[in-house]
């Protein structure tokens, strides 16, 4: 049987891979990065939610397995240029110019971190101190703990700002990013944990710590770690020369409020990849109205793209967690596996 393609390395495409390889088959996984392990490994989150495990032993183990494994080819810093053909007999073309003979495929290109200079009146790119969740999990995982980014001394009030670059009609982007009011929290927590003295503010218009995380993150946040949730719509970000100043109305009590801070936090959503119209081409697949690659339908065919034959998983599809980009992975696998194999099975009969 021809091998079977997995186009990205991230949680959904390594899960998809080791699925695949576990079930016998062989699986040629392309990423475009010089390394596997997605948005967790690339980016450098710190500890996980919910596990709590750190990323790089999390998702590291995950890698592993997957470059261990003798039935997945890996290709590292390659894209696909063009992709023809029926299920069960595609023909792929890769960027170091290999040609490649495939089943099926299976697109778990992830998603695009919003930058978050799309939303300039909240002080990025402007102030240094104003940074975002990624660079506060970056900072966490490299060990140097969290840091003003101007002068390197340790922040004494932090705001972390919910819904930057989601939930935002004016730019555009009108989904919720799913996860980010937890990792807030849970950053919130490593915060206090790391600097007792640091008071810690959340701003937000609604909080979305969905399912079991309301009791862990939402509440054990307040309750325990003492950080404090303003229910705000912030107007701007902007400096006294000492300190940011973080300006809005206070929708509870309705009334303006002008809060100082060292530091400022935007939990930045998840962005369609910027790659999804080059890949909507390649691979012929429609894209959903927001630009994420589109489900063909959503219970009957959950993993399936508007190609037979090439399936889709995790972050690709819009925002997603990593346990579900995981469980996405494994469905698309055995969508895949059953395509492929039905078809061997019609050319033997
Ligand atoms: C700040 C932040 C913190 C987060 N923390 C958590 C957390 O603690 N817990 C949690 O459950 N979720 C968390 N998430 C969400 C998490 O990042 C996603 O759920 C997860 O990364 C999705 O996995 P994926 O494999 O679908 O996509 P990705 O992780 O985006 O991986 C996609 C892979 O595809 C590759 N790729 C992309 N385009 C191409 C192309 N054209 N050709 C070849 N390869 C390509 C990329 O290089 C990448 O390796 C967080 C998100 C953010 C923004
Ligand atoms: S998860 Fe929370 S912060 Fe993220 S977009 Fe949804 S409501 Fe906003």
């Amino acid at each position: 049987m021809k091998p079977i393609l997995v186009l990205g390395g991230g949680p959904a495409g390594l899960s998809a891979a080791y699925a695949l390889a576990a079930m016998g088959q062989r699986t040629i996984l392309v990423d475009k990065a010089d390394r596997l392990g997605g948005a967790p490994i690339l980016t450098g989150y710190a500890k996980l939610v919910p596990s709590g495990e750190w990323a790089k032993d999390a998702i590291g183990g995950m890698v592993r397995r997957v470059e261990g494994n003798p039935l997945i080819e890996v290709q590292r810093a390659t894209t696909v240029r063009s992709f023809s053909g029926e299920p069960g007999d595609f023909r792929a073309r890769l960027s170091t110019g290999a040609e490649l003979q495939l089943g099926a495929a299976l697109l778990c290109t992830g998603f695009t971190h919003f930058d978050s200079i799309n939303k300039p009146e909240w002080g990025f790119g402007t102030y240094p101190d104003v940074v975002t969740t990624a660079q506060v999990e970056q900072m966490i995982s490299s060990g140097k703990g969290v840091r003003c980014p101007s002068d390197g001394r340790e922040p004494e009030r932090v705001a972390i700002l919910l819904c930057v670059g989601s939930r935002d009609r004016q730019i555009g982007r009108e989904w919720c990013s799913k996860i980010c009011c937890t990792v807030s929290a849970n950053i919130a927590m490593e915060i206090r944990d790391q600097l007792p003295k640091c008071n810690v503010y959340i701003y937000y218009m609604d909080i979305r710590t969905f399912g079991l995380y309301e009791d862990t993150y939402y509440w054990e946040s307040q309750e325990k770690h003492k950080v404090k949730y303003i229910k705000a719509r912030i107007a701007e970000v902007t400096s006294d020369g000492k300190r940011l100043i973080v300006k809005g109305e206070d929708t509870l009590v309705k009334r303006p409020i002008t809060i100082p801070f060292d530091m400022v936090v935007h939990a930045i959503g998840m962005d369609p990849n910027l790659d999804n119209l080059t890949l909507s081409a390649v691979f012929d697949v429609k894209l959903e109205r927001h630009g994420h690659i589109a489900k063909a339908s959503s219970y009957t065919s959950m993993s399936h793209t508007s190609r037979p034959g090439v399936f889709v998983a995790g972050a690709a599809t819009g925002p997603e967690t990593i346990d579900d980009s995981i469980a996405q992975g494994q469905a698309a696998a055995m969508a895949a596996l059953a395509s492929v194999q039905g078809r061997a099975r019609e050319a033997a009969e």
